[in-house]
């Protein structure tokens, strides 16, 4: 009988290190207000595994233990060595974006310009002809771009269901409207790249509405 294989120590705390960084990073852009917003990097894919920031700590000062390692409905895995920590709440929306989307890392941010472009385009924000479309895979003219906008809960099962429903795989990121903005990548710092762009481009959508 094969045991199931759960991610080292080492594995959670090298992700727990790159989260802290990118955590830090997006806390000096105001991204991650007060103990908003939370990081997650995949560490395995079968059974999924997800290494996420912990709750209720501030962004700019996590450490690499400062993590929990959840599975696919954001429920806490336990890992030898890793001290239990409280995953964020929304672990379970990362964990079902990783699934679905098969992105390497999510990113979930509070910033303004998504909640503001969630509220002037409750049905999506649309995009086009404008460069940093590139950013987010997508080409600089004539290319429709939409990025979902769909409604807010604390459950986060029904929060994925809506995620499912307005998935458009050509597009990375999702706004959860009067909270903010989920993006992901292949990797880390791919997402925050891709989380990057499009925070530009929704800041550039609602200045030039
Ligand atoms: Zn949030």
């Amino acid at each position: 009988m094969s045991r199931t294989a759960e991610p080292t120590v080492e594995r959670v705390l090298e992700a727990g290190s790159r989260l802290a960084a990118e955590s830090a990073r997006f806390t000096g852009l105001g991204w991650m207000r007060g103990t908003s917003g939370n990081l997650s990097e995949v560490v395995s894919r079968d059974p999924l595994r997800l290494v996420v920031t912990a709750s209720g700590l501030d962004k700019g000062e996590l450490t690499a233990g400062d993590v929990s390692v959840v599975g696919p409905v954001g429920e806490t895995v336990p890992v030898e060595g890793i001290e239990p920590r409280r995953p964020s709440a929304e672990a379970g929306l990362h964990a079902r974006v990783a699934a679905l989307t098969g992105a390497g890392a999510v990113v979930h941010v509070h910033t303004l310009s998504a909640v503001v472009a969630g509220h002037h385009w409750p049905d999506g924000v649309p995009l086009r002809d404008i460069e940093m479309l590139k950013g987010i895979g997508r080409l600089a003219h004539d290319d429709e771009v939409v990025v979902p906008v769909i409604a807010n809960s604390q459950d986060m099962a029904e929060l994925g269901d809506r995620f499912e429903a307005s998935y458009d795989r050509g597009v990375p990121a999702v706004i959860v409207a009067h909270h903010g903005l989920y993006a992901w990548g292949r990797d880390l710092t791919h997402a925050r790249h891709v989380t990057e762009c499009v925070e530009w481009l929704l800041t550039y959508a609602v200045a030039v509405r």
